[in-house]
């Protein structure tokens, strides 16, 4: 798989600086009376939530209601103690819908609790395993006894816990890796920080909350920042970053279930910590690091692009893991709060039951699907809940044996060629990397000379389709749709026009004013041969809401569709999925598409094609992976099972899954490979890594390897030349 690494878009209240320890690394604390007020708290939050941060990172400093000036500003407040502070701030936060983190230090088991029903999660940096490190010296905080007690009554309490190591403040490599061995023994902590130890210059009379927001605004305008120079004090230890890496490998062999995290703002070399295996970058707040205010963290924007040179993509999470989004580990009222909020980032939990009225799969679902007997919705939504292995390995033969009965042995292909005339698009959906403003660098429009010059390409590599569509481009009318098909056929007349989606059609109604009927009418005139059925994503409002509200509902596709049915035009129909969508919306997918194919038998085939997260919005902000391998295959065979004997042809995109994949797929329910295609911008932009072309040699390749014969089609499934298993010896 692709990999991702991690962010959290947060805001930093540094509640009290007034720290109990001294620290000899510290420009954080202050030993004077520090706390901000409550309508400041506020006007942070409210800023907070304007800009969509989705966590509060409460830092302080340790005990700061030892101090008795903290201590008499809390009374005047009317607040019984620091913590009771931070509980109103976080409820505060809350309200507003941000995630509250809380760092306050080492912290007792009541005080913990308190703090559970209003965080989302807690931390607290072990920092070093040693007791005697001179830059502990005057820190009774810094006891690693104490901490590791913090952390054990914060398991107990189960609570999501990040901690971390300080690296360079006088210990040596053997006492890194015995204080990550340390951490090692926490079921609770789902993050482990590796910060290199960077010298400050002291501030004085001066508010490093301020010196932190000032450099990080500015160094996310100008992209440009330089941190001051300090000498290493004597205490700290050198760090390299072959130490670092070193680091890296030994958290993830430690710590294999949690995210490690590296601090982009310390050093320039996290792209080598990135690639060593770091997972995370933290909170890259916008309003600095407090800890370290003269290096701002870069913004989202910077780190993507300087990311995605080394093919990772950066995608947001919580400051919750997604393991720990469950009622045993979160206060009701968090859980509301992700639930209502950020309900993209819950994993997918597959029921795999086999009791209740949804999401069971009856004894003889599969049987029935096998027999091409219509399921009942709440069947369907249990076939794509299922996760217990023997009960998916059934779902498989029995897609298998329907493909076979249906579609024979044969894999069949397409030579064809996509062309994506323009990416302008107005429509803004979230899951989509291609659709771009007209105003972006990343905007372009073919002129006539490419278009026809793409087309020729096409017919001198022995293409029979040409696969139009593009963005929804605000200037184009119906007469620009009908004059690209005119231009294509006058190219070449041979060439099947297969072209523009339900979408481009409505558009293309919008504009001139006519109904679906008309518009098709003119369209098979200029030249149109048959239509893709895309942009059907899921065909059920509540999905469409959340991912492309600016797009079609699910009835106005059924009507453009069966309108190109009823012109005469065949089409296929594809789903999106593996994004946010439940089971039960998949099971409303399959009954439109089936009782569709029943009224007007228009469809050729069925396209499943899996979201695609990395450079879209839904998959950068919304914290979704790549569907996996295996779930893939089984959404498959749901697919054959749900649509019975409707829909003859299962395609496998190996756009999306890669080839090795698709060619698996043929044992879970799919007879077809799609198409060369030659040029793929869709899924590439989006971030797919399977590459934008394939030869038909390719395809065949793959048939053969899994012991079928092969046949080149045309884009309405007749066969031009067959490719049996004897010729591939
Ligand atoms: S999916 Fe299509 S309609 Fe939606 S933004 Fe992308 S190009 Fe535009």
């Amino acid at each position: 798989m692709r990999r991702r690494v991690t962010f959290s878009r947060n805001v930093t209240l540094s509640l009290s600086r007034t720290c109990v320890s001294h620290c000899k690394y510290c420009a954080f604390a202050t030993h004077r009376a520090h706390l901000h007020e409550p309508e400041e708290v506020e006007r942070l939050l409210d800023s907070a939530a304007r800009r969509h941060v989705k966590e509060l990172l409460v830092l302080t400093g340790d005990e700061p209601g030892h101090h008795p000036g903290v201590r008499e500003k809390l009374a005047r407040l009317g607040f019984a103690d620091f913590v009771a502070y931070v509980v109103w701030c976080c409820e505060r936060a809350l309200e507003r819908g941000l995630l509250p983190h809380t760092n306050l230090g080492a912290l007792g088991r009541a005080d913990l609790a308190r703090l559970r029903e209003v965080t989302a999660s807690q931390g607290l940096m072990l920092e070093s395993l040693r007791p005697d490190l001179v830059a502990h010296q005057a820190s009774p905080t810094k006891d690693p006894a104490l901490r590791l007690r913090t952390l054990r009554a914060a398991e107990e309490l189960k609570i999501p816990f990040t901690s971390g190591i300080l690296v360079g403040i006088g210990e040596s490599e053997e006492d890194r890796m015995a204080a990550l061995e340390a951490l090692a023994g926490y079921s609770n902590v789902q993050e482990v920080i590796l910060q290199n130890f960077v010298p400050h210059r002291r501030y004085y009379g001066a508010e490093p909350a301020e010196i932190a927001t000032a450099a990080a605004e500015s160094y996310w305008r100008t992209g440009l920042h330089e941190g001051p120079d300090v000498p290493a004090p004597e205490w700290s230890s050198p760090v390299t970053v072959a130490d670092m890496e070193r680091l890296v490998a030994e958290a993830r062999r430690q710590l294999p279930g949690a995210g490690i995290q590296v601090p982009p703002n310390l050093a320039d070399w996290w792209p080598r910590l990135v690639a060593a295996g770091a997972t995370d970058l933290g909170g890259l707040s916008a309003n600095g690091d407090h800890i370290s205010p003269e290096h701002p963290f870069p913004s989202p924007h910077q780190v993507r692009k300087q990311l995605a040179a080394d093919g990772v993509a950066l995608t947001e999470r919580l400051c919750v893991y997604p393991r720990f989004i469950d009622p045993e580990w979160l206060g009701q009222g968090v859980l509301d709060v992700i639930k209502a909020r950020f309900w993209s980032f819950i994993p997918r939990r597959g029921s795999g039951r086999t009791d209740g009225p949804k999401g069971a799969l009856r004894p003889d679902t599969i049987a029935r699907a096998r027999g091409g007997q219509p399921l009942a919705l709440s069947e369907v939504t249990a076939l794509f809940a299922e996760t217990r292995p023997e009960a998916i390995e059934d779902m498989r033969q029995a897609a298998d044996e329907l493909r076979a009965e249906l579609a024979g042995d044969t894999v069949t292909f397409v030579v064809n060629r996509n062309l994506n005339v323009s990416n302008v698009c107005i429509v803004g959906c979230a899951f989509c990397g291609f659709g771009q403003g007209r105003r972006s660098p990343d905007a372009y429009t073919h002129e006539r000379a490419e278009f026809v010059g793409r087309i020729r390409a096409a017919v001198e590599y022995g293409a029979t389709e040409l696969c139009v569509q593009s963005g929804i481009h605000p200037d184009w009318t119906l007469e620009d749709y009908e004059s690209w098909l005119r231009l294509a056929k006058e190219t070449a007349s041979q060439l099947h026009l297969h072209a523009y989606s339900p979408m481009e059609v409505a558009h293309m109604c919008d504009r001139a004013g006519l109904p679906p009927d008309e518009v098709f009418a003119r369209l098979r005139a200029a030249g149109l041969d048959s239509v893709p059925g895309t942009a059907a994503e899921v065909l059920h409002d509540g999905v469409r809401e959340r991912i492309s509200p600016n797009k079609l509902p699910a009835a106005r596709w059924v009507e453009i569709v069966e309108a190109a049915h009823r012109a005469g035009l065949r089409s296929t129909v594809t789903v999106m999925f593996g994004h946010i969508e439940e089971p039960h919306e998949l099971a409303e997918h399959m009954r439109v598409v089936r009782a569709l194919q029943e009224r007007t038998g228009g469809f050729t085939e069925f396209v499943p094609l899996s979201f695609i997260p990395f450079n879209t919005l839904l998959g950068r902000t919304h914290g979704i992976e790549e569907i996996s391998r295996e779930e893939n295959l089984k959404h498959t065979a749901a697919f054959r099972l749900a649509l019975g004997k409707s829909v003859p042809s299962l395609q496998a995109s190996w756009v999306k899954m890669g080839l090795d994949a698709a060619t698996e797929a043929l044992r879970w329910g799919v007879n077809d490979l799609g198409g060369t295609l030659m040029e793929e911008s869709i899924s590439r932009m989006a971030g797919s890594y399977h590459g934008v072309k394939l030869d038909p040699g390719d395809l065949v390749g793959a048939a053969h390897r899994a012991g079928r014969p092969a046949a080149e089609r045309t884009t309405l499934y007749e066969i031009r030349r067959r490719y049996p298993l004897a010729a591939a010896a």
